[in-house]
């Protein structure tokens, strides 16, 4: 999968959000993974995959080896939330 290189790779709220210190999620890009996540939420998809595999690999910025599955998750809450604005 190719590397990542959207902006979201730098966005400072990552780092509120869990590490994965290990397993296939730790070098995938959590921007990538927010930004589905968002898109599934404003949508109020109910069948949701994450599918790390679709997902640019990232090790840039404040992404850096932080959880896909709680950037997903966040990325879908604040969809859901946009939705209702
Ligand atoms: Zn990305």
């Amino acid at each position: 999968m190719a590397t990542c290189t959207d902006q979201h790779r730098y966005w400072v709220f990552f780092e509120q959000l869990p590490d994965d210190q290990g397993g296939i999620g730790r070098h995938k890009c959590c921007g990538c993974a927010y930004e589905k996540g968002y898109r599934a939420g404003i949508i109020h998809g109910e069948i949701l995959n994450i599918n790390l595999d679709s997902l640019h690999e990232s090790q840039a910025g404040t992404v850096r080896h932080k959880s896909p599955h709680a950037t997903y998750a966040q990325g879908y809450l604040d969809g859901v939330k946009a939705s209702y604005r």
